[in-house]
């Protein structure tokens, strides 16, 4: 225990607050994303006519090449920032021969490493990704317009401001934000990312695919308004026959971490952001397709996709647009800077958040099983931060969780008069200034 006295004094407080106390200065954070920004980056990398993954490696001016210097440029600026302790890197890697790359490519990622504060917790991260290639009317054509405005160099421009907003923060955990390369050739980039940081023995305790996050037209030409969506996994991926069993006896279907982080993600945007309503969707993906972060829960990572409502199947990635006669370029026309700005504010509050959060609870288990009484225990890391517990609570038939209670450090709690049947639980801990880890719903049950 490294502040005793303080420490102390916060327990005792953290047992009388409740729950969801102003986190200090992270609405403040979130209102520094700036549209204007996010247009100007919008606006520059469509205007290099095409970011395909084939195109001209070595034009000033237009294709893959020399957009990715700028981006690289970009990223560079950031650590340059008042304050900044971001730290910019590239990884350059070569592309095998596959069917939308015929001879193999040479691409890049590239990004800034926020470095995490607790000496601890130097292997745990979190990682935003979006990806900076685009594709036109023909996936082989790599020499055609394809500026990609919505897609994606919305997601880039969110993964950018979110990354200068944070630049200057220290959190617990380590930060990753990442243009991705090769999204259209397969995921290239970010199988590479997850890989890599796997190899390196980094812990992803949450990851985020920003994936179109700019289109507010729908199909009749109207405005959609202020919602976005979460797309997350229910059940883990890489869940084992032993963990479905008790999954299924637990029934917690709807309660792996992948859903745990996109409900975290609406509930900072829902706290922070005004004029934005986070529909968490209680699907992987959309139907029939994937995204970046099906690469990273593949790999028993929290994942989700941050996307905008309506999808553009007249301007999007044409393997989706088969005989789609009306099909117009993605350029910066149809790109809605305040929209995006507000899916940007609620990605600033959600990773200062969780990278500030103390370490999640361990070894949830749920018992008390036919009684009145539901009976929680759990272990906490040896992080001396953790000042309290949160419980989560919501009847099973429920999206979002319904109630949250504070309670002082332990590592085990009675709810007196809740059974087990109806409702579903979850545990976080939560350190002085109400940041709160992941919530964990149970992995074990006792009878
Ligand atoms: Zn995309």
């Amino acid at each position: 225990m490294r502040f005793p006295a303080r420490f102390a004094f916060v327990l005792g407080l953290a047992a009388l607050l409740p729950a969801q106390e102003p986190a200090p200065g992270v609405r403040e954070l979130a209102g520094l994303v700036q549209a204007s920004r996010l247009s100007r980056t919008v606006d520059r990398l469509a205007s290099f006519g095409t970011r395909h993954s084939l195109s001209d490696p070595l034009s000033d001016r237009r294709g893959i090449g020399a957009a990715g210097r700028w981006l690289g440029g970009e990223f560079q600026a950031l650590t340059r920032l008042p304050g900044s302790r971001l730290v910019a890197f590239d990884d350059p890697f070569r592309a095998e021969p596959g069917p939308l790359l015929p001879a193999g490519a040479d691409l890049v990622n590239l990004g800034v490493l926020l470095p995490g504060t607790d000496p601890d917790r130097t292997k745990q991260a979190l990682v935003l990704v979006a990806h900076y290639d685009s594709l036109g009317r023909d996936p082989k054509d790599a020499a055609g317009d394809a500026p990609g405005a919505v897609d994606n160099a919305s997601g880039v421009a969110l993964v950018l401001e979110t990354a200068a907003v944070l630049a200057a923060t220290t959190p617990a955990v380590s930060v990753y934000f990442v243009a991705t390369a090769g999204g259209a050739q397969g995921l290239l980039g970010s199988a590479r990312l997850a890989h890599r940081l796997k190899t390196e023995g980094i812990e992803i305790i949450g990851m985020a695919a920003a994936d179109c996050v700019g289109n507010t037209l729908t199909a009749d030409g109207s405005k959609s308004g202020g919602a976005m969506r979460l797309f997350s996994d229910g059940v883990p991926a890489q869940e084992t026959d032993g963990q479905r069993r008790v999954r299924e006896l637990l029934g917690t279907e709807n309660d792996g971490a992948s859903r745990e982080l996109a409900r975290y993600l609406k509930r900072a945007g829902d706290r922070f952001v005004d004029g934005l309503d986070c529909l968490v969707m209680l699907r992987r993906d959309r139907l029939g397709r994937d995204g970046e972060q099906t690469v990273f829960t593949r790999e028993g990572y929290p994942g989700v996709r941050v996307t905008e409502l309506i999808d553009p199947f007249e301007r999007m990635a044409p393997q989706t647009l088969a005989g789609n006669a009306k099909r117009t370029a993605d350029t910066p026309t149809f790109f809605d800077a305040g929209y995006c700005a507000r899916i940007t504010r609620m990605m600033v509050a959600g990773v200062r958040q969780l990278s500030y959060a103390p370490g999640a609870p361990q070894n949830v288990g749920l018992g008390g099983c036919g009684t009145s009484d539901a009976k929680l225990w759990w272990t906490l890391p040896a992080d001396p931060r953790i000042v309290g517990i949160v419980l989560y609570r919501r009847r099973a038939d429920g999206v979002q969780w319904q109630q949250t209670r504070g309670i002082a450090k332990c590592e085990s709690q009675v709810i007196p008069g809740i059974g087990t049947d109806t409702d579903v639980f979850a545990v976080a801990t939560v350190d002085a200034q109400g940041d709160e880890s992941l919530p964990v719903s149970p992995r074990s049950i006792a009878f």
